[in-house]
C-alpha cells in the first residue's frame, strides 16, 4: 500500500487519557481546528484497558489497569462528569487480613486501621506524619527547588523507610502498599521523586486509602477504558488514527514532520507527545530532545511488577491466608517456584496439597484473565514510570518544558495526581493549553495562563481525618510513654561511661 502524506494543525501522539483530553480540550476551544490523534496499538486507552468476561450471572466487565477515582482528584472527576460516566463506591466494609511481620501471622480488622502491635500504630503514625511534612517542602512544578532536594533525591525510598521505622511489621506493610503503587522495589525510586509524588497528590492517606476523599474511593461503572471510548466520540473517529506507531519527529522552519513507523508522513505546526517516558526514548528527533529532557527519560523506566525484574526468586511459602470462599478453610496456594523453562520461557507453578487441594479443586472458576503490563506493547511496565536516585534535577525542565513546537502531556508529566488518571487529565489539558496560546492566542483565558504556568489547585491539604490523624488518636497514650522512655534511655545512655 502507498504511503501517505498528510498536513494537520495539530498532531498528538498517544490514545491513552491524557493525548485524548488533550484533543478534546483542543477541540472544545476550537471545533476548526485540525487536530489529529496517532495511537501505536489497535485500541484507545493505554494504561486503561476494560475486559469483558463471564460472569455468575451472564457478563460483566472488569479494569486490568488504572481503575480508581476519588474526589481529592478534581480533574478526572470533572471530566467524569462531562463524559457522563458514573461511579460506584469501592467496598470496604466488613474484615480485612494482613499478613506483615517475621512470624507472618495473619490478622483480621474491620476498621480503617491496620491490625498491629502498639507499637507499630505508632510508628506507622510517626513515618505517615513525617513524610507529609517533608512533602509540604517540595513543589511539584519544581521539586529541585526545594533546599533539601540533592540530599534527598541521593537517598533511596527503601533507606529511608530502613532508618526511620523501628517495627518490622510496618516496614513489610509499606513495602506491600509502595510495591503496588509504584511497580518497582522501593529501592529503585529516589526519596526526592517519592515526596514530589505525595506533594502531587496532597498527602500520604489521599495516596494510601480506600476511604472518602482517598484516590481508592470509587471505581468507575463499566470500566475505566470508556473514558477514552467516550472522548474518541466527541472528537470524532476519523481524528484517531489507531495501529499508527510514530517513529520520528523532525522540526524544521515552521512545521514538523511526525513519521509513522508504517513511514506515513504528517506535517503540522505542533505536536503533543502523550506517551510514557521510556516510549518517548525509542523514538528518533531532529534535533535531538534537550539534554535534560534526554537525561529524565534515561532515569525513568517503566515499572515491572514480576518476579525475577523485581529481585525476587519467585518462591513463596504460604499456609494459604484466609480463603474468600466460604467453603474452603484456606486460599490455595503452599508453595510457588521459579518455573522457567531451559528454553528461557518464564513460567510459576503453585502448589496445593493436603485439605487446600481437596477443598479447592471441587471449585470450578468461570474465567480467568490477567495482563503483565511489562510485555504490554507500546508501555512496557506499569502503573507509572519512576525517577531513581540522582535525576531528579532533570525532572521539572525535562518531562514538562516545550521543546520548541514539540508539547509534553502524559501523566508523568502532571504537577496534580501525577502517575494517576488525573494526572493524565491534567498534564493533557495544559498541554492542550500551551498549543492554544501559540496557535489561538484569542481563546486563551486569563485563568488558562496560570494553568500553562502549572499552578497547583485542586487538593486541600488534611481533607478529612487522615489514617495517621487516627492512628495517632490509638496510640498517643503510648506514644506518650514511648517517648519519655526513649528520652530517659538516651539520657541514661550518654551518661553511662563508654
Ligand atoms: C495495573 C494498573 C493499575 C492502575 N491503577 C490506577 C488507579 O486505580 N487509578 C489511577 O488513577 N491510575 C491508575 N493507574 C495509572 C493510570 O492508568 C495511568 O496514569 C493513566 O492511564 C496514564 O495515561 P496516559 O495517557 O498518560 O498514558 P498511557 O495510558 O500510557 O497512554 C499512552 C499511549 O501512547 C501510546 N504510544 C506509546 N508509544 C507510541 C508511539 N511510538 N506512537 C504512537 N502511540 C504510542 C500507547 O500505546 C498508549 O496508548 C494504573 C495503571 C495500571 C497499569
Amino acid at each position: 500500500m502507498e504511503n501517505q502524506s498528510r498536513e494537520v494543525e495539530v498532531v498528538i501522539i498517544g490514545a491513552g487519557i491524557s493525548g485524548l483530553t488533550a484533543a478534546y480540550r483542543l477541540k472544545k476551544k476550537d471545533p476548526h481546528l485540525d487536530v489529529l490523534v496517532l495511537e501505536a496499538k489497535e485500541r484507545v486507552g493505554g494504561r486503561t484497558l476494560t475486559v469483558e468476561m463471564k460472569s455468575a450471572d451472564g457478563s460483566d466487565h472488569w479494569d486490568l489497569g488504572g481503575q480508581w477515582v476519588g474526589r481529592c482528584q478534581p480533574q478526572i472527576m470533572a471530566l467524569l462528569e462531562e463524559l457522563g460516566l458514573e461511579v460506584y463506591p469501592q467496598y470496604i466494609r466488613g474484615l480485612k487480613f494482613l499478613q506483615v511481620g517475621r512470624l507472618s501471622n495473619i490478622a483480621s480488622y474491620s476498621s480503617d486501621i491496620p491490625t498491629l502491635p502498639l507499637m507499630g500504630l505508632y510508628d506507622l503514625h510517626r513515618l505517615l506524619s513525617m513524610t507529609d511534612k517533608m512533602a509540604l517542602e517540595v513543589n511539584p512544578n519544581d521539586p529541585f527547588s526545594c533546599p533539601k532536594a540533592a540530599r534527598w533525591d541521593c537517598e533511596t525510598l527503601e533507606t529511608f523507610i530502613d532508618s526511620k521505622i523501628w517495627t518490622e511489621a510496618v516496614k513489610d506493610l509499606l513495602r506491600a502498599c509502595m510495591r503496588t503503587m509504584f511497580g518497582v522495589e522501593l529501592s529503585q525510586i529516589s526519596l526526592l521523586y517519592f515526596l514530589t509524588y505525595v506533594a502531587s497528590a496532597g498527602n500520604m492517606k489521599n495516596l494510601i486509602e480506600a476511604t472518602e476523599n482517598t484516590a481508592q474511593e470509587y471505581k468507575i461503572k463499566g470500566g475505566a477504558q470508556q473514558i477514552s471510548e467516550k472522548l474518541v466520540k466527541h472528537i470524532s473517529k476519523e481524528n484517531v488514527l489507531l495501529g499508527e506507531p510514530v517513529s520520528m519527529v523532525t522540526q524544521a522552519g515552521d512545521s514538523v514532520e511526525v513519521i509513522s513507523k508504517k513511514g506515513n508522513k504528517y506535517r503540522c505546526k505542533k505536536v503533543i507527545l502523550a506517551v510514557p517516558p521510556s516510549q518517548i526514548g525509542r523514538m528518533e528527533f531532529n534535533p535531538t530532545l534537550p539534554v535534560e529532557t534526554r537525561e529524565i527519560i534515561k532515569r525513568m523506566p517503566p515499572s515491572n511488577a514480576f518476579w525475577r525484574v523485581a529481585g525476587s526468586s519467585g518462591e513463596v511459602v504460604s499456609n494459604g491466608g484466609a480463603s474468600m470462599l466460604p467453603s474452603c478453610d484456606m486460599g490455595p496456594l503452599g508453595v510457588v517456584y521459579d518455573a522457567t523453562s531451559s528454553n528461557a520461557q518464564p513460567a510459576l507453578l503453585g502448589f496445593m496439597g493436603g485439605l487446600q487441594a481437596v477443598q479447592w479443586q471441587k471449585m470450578e472458576y468461570i474465567e480467568y484473565r490477567d495482563l503483565v503490563w511489562d510485555t504490554e506493547p507500546y508501555n512496557e511496565g506499569a502503573p507509572v514510570s519512576c525517577v531513581g536516585p540522582g535525576a531528579m534535577r532533570f525532572y521539572a525542565k525535562g518531562l514538562r518544558e516545550p521543546f520548541d513546537k514539540i508539547h509534553f502531556a502524559g501523566t508523568e508529566s502532571a504537577t496534580i495526581w501525577c502517575g494517576f488518571m488525573n494526572g493524565a487529565v491534567q498534564a493533557g489539558s495544559r498541554a492542550a493549553l500551551e498549543v492554544l496560546y501559540d496557535l489561538r492566542p484569542q481563546l486563551v483565558a486569563a485563568s488558562d495562563i496560570q494553568v500553562i504556568g502549572g499552578h497547583r489547585s485542586g487538593h486541600k491539604q488534611g481533607q478529612g481525618q487522615s489514617l495517621s490523624g487516627k492512628v495517632v488518636k490509638w496510640s498517643l497514650g503510648l506514644g506518650i510513654a514511648l517517648a519519655v522512655i526513649f528520652t530517659a534511655r538516651k539520657f541514661y545512655n550518654s551518661m553511662s561511661p563508654a
